[in-house]
């Protein structure tokens, strides 16, 4: 395959470190130069966030924060970051609060430090959210990608062994949805093959032992890569079905993901040779589908879309809503037939490409 591509690496510090968040990110606020900090948290990390901002001199503690970035909440927080004169914003926890974080800096350019505790990966991306009456908008804009991230694998050690399976899953399906994204090119394929082989060995860790760093470390480094490539790489097949299951039949956001994966890469990998291969190496074995299947069972990740609610009599609404909108840069033609089939095979839960 001849080497043709076009790539844009976006310009962001990585601070990476066990045990290490409040001294980076002391480090980070004399870097920036900023003197009034905004500490973005909700109440259940605020905990976290206590420790994490020990080191740094807070103007304002906000904990405002909510699923999907509601605009009122967005507005509330940026009249806040006003009147208190802020010019640096730290955000510590999951998507929800990154994203708040992210919905300040899009109409004030403040600069973010964001200290991540999920897998989620919202950090790593210039990609915003809001919520307005029920329907979620999304864009792009260099504003809200976060100056610093500050990784530390101690703070993802409360979240439950269920969530982080769930949202490690989550980027693994970013990892594997960047192998065949609208914009992919070779240095997607090359972050995300290392983030599905930290993912494949951290994840199996942390189920077995969430208290225990090694596998955080390694899941919490592969969620990054997965974030990296997905920016970079744009929605794939995968994220436009969960999207479109989400959005119309409000599915859970983790389970979906986890379940409709393999069936998209069982779809995909046998049109998609290189990718395939790359992604079967990641896992260590010689078969993607295989490599997935695998770790799905050591993990003992959600199987079927019929037991979150979604029926058989539910396809036939849902190809219609997709076909349109999967890129033309998908490996494999879909058309209504295979697109039913694969549905109604994740519906069911039948193991996929078997
Ligand atoms: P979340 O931020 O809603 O967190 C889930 C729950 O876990 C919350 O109750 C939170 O308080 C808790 N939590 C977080 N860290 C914890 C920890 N270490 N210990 C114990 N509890 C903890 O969920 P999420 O999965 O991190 O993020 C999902 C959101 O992020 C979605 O809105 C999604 O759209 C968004 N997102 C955006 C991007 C992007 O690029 N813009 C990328 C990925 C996700």
């Amino acid at each position: 395959m001849s080497l043709n591509f076009e790539h844009v690496t976006l310009g962001q510090r990585v601070l990476f470190g066990s045990g290490k968040a409040a001294g980076n990110l002391a480090a980070e606020v004399t870097r920036l130069g900023a003197r009034k900090v905004m500490v973005i948290a909700s109440e259940f990390e605020a905990p976290i966030a206590k420790k994490v901002t020990a080191d740094i001199s807070v103007t304002l503690d906000y904990d405002d924060v909510a699923p999907h970035v509601p605009i009122e909440k967005a507005e509330k927080a940026r009249a806040a970051a006003q009147e208190h004169g802020i010019d640096l914003l730290v955000c510590v926890g999951g998507g929800s609060t990154t994203g708040l974080a992210k919905a300040i800096a899009l109409t004030t350019g403040l600069p973010i430090i964001a200290v991540p505790t999920t897998y989620a990966g919202s950090e790593a991306t210039n990609v915003w959210g809001l919520t307005e009456a029920a329907r979620k908008t999304t864009g792009v804009d260099d504003r809200v990608l976060p100056a610093t991230v500050v990784y530390d694998a101690e703070l993802t050690l409360s979240l439950p062994a269920d969530l982080s399976v769930a949202s490690g899953l989550n980027a693994l399906a970013h990892c594997v949805d960047s192998m065949w994204g609208p914009r992919v090119d070779p240095i997607n394929q090359a972050l995300a093959a290392e983030g599905i082989r930290a993912l494949n060995q951290g994840l199996p860790l942390v189920n077995q032992d969430p208290s225990g760093l090694e596998g955080r470390e390694q899941a919490l480094y592969g969620a990054y890569l997965a974030a990296v490539a997905f920016a970079s790489a744009g929605s794939g097949m995968h994220h436009k079905i969960c999207h479109v299951l989400g959005g119309t039949w409000n599915m859970p956001h983790a389970q979906t993901h986890a379940t409709v994966l393999p069936y998209v890469l069982a779809f995909n990998a046998p049109e998609a040779p290189d990718a395939a291969a790359r992604i079967a190496a990641a896992f260590g074995t010689g078969n993607a589908v295989e490599g997935l299947n695998r770790l799905r069972a050591t993990l003992d990740a959600p199987k079927a879309l019929k037991d979150y609610g979604f029926t058989e009599d539910n396809i036939a609404e849902a190809v219609d809503i997709i076909l349109p909108v999967i890129p033309a840069s998908n490996p494999r033609t879909p058309t209504r037939e295979n697109l039913t089939e694969l549905l109604a095979a994740a519906t069911a839960g039948t193991t996929p490409g078997l």
